[in-house]
């Protein structure tokens, strides 16, 4: 990996920052919110001024999600709904993209689905240049696929980008043992092993994505965008959330 990233302190060079759609839109919400997007890229943007490599992949489930079209009476097949659910994640990013410019960030779009007209076709190698030369990356379309989420897509990411951790922004401060929306008495886990969260099912990211990064032992940390600053202090490799991993890069 280069070493353009700069700041010594810093622990790490390059992250895969995964960026719910739900982040896009005010509670309760669908649709874009710009005041949303702007808080998330403002955070975004700091982040990336700490000298640290970003690619952002960004959800779409503030538009659609490919779910809810698998009702048995949807005259929508559920790999079209995926699509369009990939589709929205491309809105999101030109949202994304146009917020974090108007803040002064160099930014290129990537789409796992090419549309020439609107972003460049994502490419690993010019996917790491980008980022070598300081830009904020922000991938959208997902996989390219249906039938998995952006979960997966940031897991893939972050193993072709050779990415030192993968970093979960969402709503609730991390992994708890139950969802703390409906339980008040979940507790929230600091730390835990892949296998911890497979073996109890903890609602983290999709099995998938869980399983890849348990095998190329790529750290996961989820943590909760919606305080100030913490995009930036997990970018930073500081101990926000929770963090899942097995390898001693995990233990300082
Ligand atoms: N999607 C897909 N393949 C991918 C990524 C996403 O088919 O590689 C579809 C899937 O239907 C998903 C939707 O796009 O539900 C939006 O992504 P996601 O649900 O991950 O968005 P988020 O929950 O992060 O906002």
């Amino acid at each position: 990996m280069s070493d353009s990233a700069g700041g010594n302190d810093l622990r790490y060079r390059r992250v895969v920052l995964k960026i719910s759609g739900e982040s896009f839109t005010a509670e309760g919400e669908r649709g874009i919110s710009m005041d949303a997007v702007t808080h998330v890229a403002r955070q975004t943007y700091r982040a990336a001024q700490q000298g640290v490599q970003i690619a952002v992949v960004i959800g779409g489930g503030n538009i659609l999600r490919g779910a809810e079209f698998t009702s048995g009476n949807s005259t929508i097949q559920q790999a079209t709904a995926h699509y369009m659910g990939m589709l929205a994640t491309v809105i999101n990013g030109l949202a994304l993209q146009d917020a974090l410019e108007s803040l002064g960030s160099d930014t290129r779009l990537l789409t796992a689905i090419r549309m020439e007209g609107v972003a460049e076709p994502y490419i690993r190698r010019r996917a790491q240049r980008h980022l070598q030369k300081g830009r904020i990356i922000i991938l959208a379309a997902g996989t390219g696929s249906p039938f998995v989420t952006t979960d997966t897509a940031a897991a893939q990411r972050a193993l072709e980008l050779e990415a030192d951790a993968l970093l979960k922004a969402t709503r609730v401060d991390g992994i708890f043992s139950d969802d703390p929306e409906k339980n008040p008495h979940a507790v929230l886990y600091r730390e835990l092993t892949y296998q911890t969260v497979r073996d109890q099912n903890l609602r983290v990211m999709d099995s998938t994505a869980i399983a890849q990064c348990m095998e190329h032992n790529m750290p996961i940390c989820v943590f909760n965008y919606k305080k100030e600053g913490y995009i930036e202090r997990a970018v930073r490799g500081e101990r926000v959330g929770t963090l899942v991993g097995d390898d001693a890069r995990q233990t300082g």
